[in-house]
C-alpha cells in the first residue's frame, strides 16, 4: 500500500467514526430475524421507547404521536403481527433477548422443527442480538419505556405474584399497569394511583423478554400495559410516566 493510500484509509476510518454521530448517517432501521424496527429520533434525551409487538396498534399510535412532542429515541417494529419470521418459522420478538428464552419460544411456535433447525435459528439470533440490545438500551442513567397492549388473557394479576413488590391501586382495571425494574421508579409510580409492579430480581425462568434482560443488567425499564383500543388511557399513563420519571 502506498503512503498516500494508507493515509486515505486512515482518514476514511477517522471520518467514518465521526460520520456515525451525524444524524444523516444514523441508521433509520435496525433488524433482528424478521423483526425490523423503525428508529424515530427527536432531540437529545436519555429516554428510549419501544414498540415490540406489531399487532399492538393502539400502543403504536400513542408512541408515534408521543415522539412528536418528547425527546428521545423510539424503536417501533414495522411488522403488524405479534410474531415475526425466523428461518421460515415463527418467533415472538419479545422472546429473542436471551438464548434460553428464544429456544423455549421456538419450540412452542414451531413444533415440527428438528433440534438442528432450532440450533441454527438460535445461532442466527446469537450473532445479531447484542447489536440490537446495544441500540435499544439507554445510556447510563437513562430509561427505556416499552408500550404494550393486552387482551383478556393477560393482566397485572399474572405479574403480581412473581414480582418483588406491587401496588394495586386500581384493582378493577387489571389490564392497565406499569411493570418496572428500578425500586426508586416503583416508589414514584406507586404514587400515581395506577397499578404498578416491581421486578428488580429475576428469580423465575428467563423468558427472553427485554424486561428480564434490563433487570439483569441493572437498566431502568418500564413496561406500560393497557388493553388494546384504550388509546386515551395509554396516553394518560405515558404522560404521567414522562412527567414523573426524569
Ligand atoms: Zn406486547
Amino acid at each position: 500500500m502506498s503512503r498516500r493510500a494508507e493515509w486515505s484509509r486512515r482518514e476514511f476510518l477517522a471520518y467514518g467514526s465521526i460520520l456515525g454521530w451525524l444524524p444523516f448517517f444514523r441508521p433509520r432501521h435496525i433488524r433482528l430475524a424478521g423483526a425490523t424496527f423503525r428508529v424515530i429520533r427527536n432531540g437529545r434525551s436519555k429516554h428510549r421507547y419501544l414498540l415490540i409487538h406489531g399487532n399492538e396498534e393502539t400502543a403504536r399510535e400513542v408512541l408515534i404521536r408521543h415522539m412528536q412532542a418528547h425527546e428521545g429515541v423510539a424503536y417501533a417494529i414495522q411488522n403488524h403481527t405479534r410474531n415475526v419470521t425466523l428461518d421460515s418459522g415463527q418467533i415472538d420478538p419479545n422472546r429473542m433477548f436471551s438464548r434460553v428464552g428464544a429456544e423455549a419460544n421456538l419450540r412452542k411456535l414451531n413444533p415440527d422443527w428438528t433440534p438442528d433447525r432450532i440450533q441454527s435459528a438460535l445461532g442466527e439470533l446469537d450473532r445479531g442480538r447484542e447489536k440490537l440490545v446495544h441500540a435499544m438500551l439507554p445510556p447510563e442513567g437513562g430509561l427505556i419505556i416499552a408500550l404494550h397492549n393486552n387482551s383478556e388473557g393477560y393482566s397485572v394479576e399474572d405479574e403480581a405474584p412473581i414480582s418483588d413488590a406491587r401496588s394495586l391501586r386500581e384493582p378493577s382495571n387489571p389490564h392497565a399497569f406499569y411493570l418496572c425494574t428500578d425500586p426508586e421508579d416503583f416508589r414514584i409510580l406507586s404514587a400515581s394511583g395506577y397499578n404498578v409492579v416491581l421486578q428488580q430480581h429475576v428469580p423465575q425462568e428467563d423468558d427472553g423478554s427485554l424486561s428480564r434482560l434490563a433487570a439483569r443488567r441493572g437498566v431502568r425499564y418500564v413496561n406500560l400495559e393497557v388493553g388494546q383500543g384504550h388509546r386515551g388511557r395509554q396516553k394518560e399513563m405515558l404522560d404521567w410516566l414522562e412527567w414523573s420519571l426524569k
